[in-house]
């Protein structure tokens, strides 16, 4: 409760109700704290590979000019998206990160007496987007432990779970903060149950790390339900997290609905042209795809090997059993100067989410880990 409590009530009971998003601990916080030489930090699904080059040399060329406002309709981005993914322009919204048009969304469909279904265990903006407008938030039990796909949506219970007040259904595909994913017919025949009226969020923030076999054709399911939002963004396998560009694939009605409560300025104008430069440097995405899937392998490995169940991942990420309070671990490996994301609010106070690093921070990671669980 904040110390002015008038003033804190003038606030709606949604965002009075609400847990502020915790992101990762930022390096710069922590060597202020402990005043470590080196630090890694594993902790926000950060591309350990760095910003990809094409959007690196744009930014150290630019010569732009500041004094003007960025193109407010993002036009030459969203020529390039649309021929990406072979869909008309006027169906892409563009947003400061992928999370700016999940608020939108928000806004445009829930309410004070709508609800948004999600999942258990899936990603921490989406109860903060819900309450934000006051709407009401219907979490639905995950998977059990012992499923194929633990801790994973169930898209079965979920589909049970909306009703005549239902406004968006989020899911996401491959999850944050699990790693789990839904396979493509999962996915179809959950959407054919859902009523026409009401938006299904896909959220692919880490659909590029996803094995090929697994991945979904978006465009085709997009041409079949018009009420199915597709979010991706250019912070995760773009390494370009710093500079906030995502975008939704929706039709063309949900598109001018957004566009018309969005910022006009939304994105600006050095993170588009390195979004354009981006989209010419798929090597890069290639790169970024086998360097994750081998140290994932790799990690996934070490960590059973020391008997610590990883939950199945498609992401750029592993989340881990630790059979014990994780936030002593956490605290303890921060000593080491290694960061990583402890999940108690998400409601895994066991687990420990770990991002893929370089093979380099990953041997730093194990053997952090080694000494905190002698510790422990
Ligand atoms: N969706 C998921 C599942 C995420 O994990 C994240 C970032 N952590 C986002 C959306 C938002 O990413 P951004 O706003 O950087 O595009």
């Amino acid at each position: 409760m904040s110390e002015n409590k008038p003033l804190f009530c003038q606030a709606h009971a949604g965002i009075r109700s609400l847990d502020p998003y915790e992101p990762g601990k930022p390096i710069a916080d922590l060597q202020r704290e402990l005043g470590l030489a080196s630090i890694i930090k594993l902790a926000s699904n950060e591309n350990p590979l760095g910003t990809v080059p094409a959007a690196r040399r744009v930014l150290a060329d630019w010569q732009g000019d500041a004094s003007r406002y960025p193109d407010g309709n993002g036009f030459a981005l969203k020529q390039k998206l649309a021929a990406r993914h072979d869909i008309d322009s006027s169906r892409i919204t563009l947003g400061n990160g992928s999370n700016d048009v999940l608020e939108l969304v928000a806004r445009i469909f829930l309410g004070p007496g709508r609800n948004a279904v999600f999942s258990e265990y899936s990603f921490a903006v989406y109860p903060i987007a819900t309450r934000g407008v006051n709407g009401t938030p219907r979490v639905v039990p995950a998977l059990p432990a012992d499923s194929d796909m633990p801790h994973g949506h169930d898209l079965q219970r979920m589909a049970a779970s909306i009703d005549s007040h239902t406004g968006v259904v989020f899911i996401a595909s491959p999850n944050n903060p699990t790693g789990t994913w839904l396979q493509p017919d999962a996915i179809e025949r959950f959407l054919a149950t859902v009523p026409a009226d009401v938006v299904v969020v896909l959220d692919e923030a880490y659909v590029e790390y996803q094995d090929a076999a697994g991945r979904l054709d978006s465009r085709t399911l997009l041409e079949r339900h018009p009420n199915l939002v597709v979010m991706r963004t250019f912070s995760k396998i773009f390494g370009m997290a710093g500079l906030r560009v995502g975008y939704a694939l929706s039709s063309s009605t949900v598109a001018d609905l957004l566009n018309r409560i969005r910022q006009p300025f939304n994105v600006n104008e050095i993170a588009q042209q390195c979004a354009c430069a981006a989209l010419d440097d798929m090597d890069f995405v290639v790169r970024s795809y086998t360097h994750n899937a081998q140290q994932r392998d790799a990690l996934r490995a070490a960590l059973q090997q020391r008997g610590l169940q990883c939950l199945p991942s498609q992401a750029n990420f592993l989340t881990f059993d630790c059979a014990q309070p994780t936030t002593p671990l956490f605290d303890a490996l921060l000593q080491e100067g290694v960061i990583v994301r402890p999940l108690a609010s998400y409601g895994m106070p066991q687990h420990l989410r770990v991002t893929i690093g370089t093979e380099e921070e990953n041997d730093i990671f194990l053997q952090a880990l080694d000494r905190v669980l002698k510790r422990s």
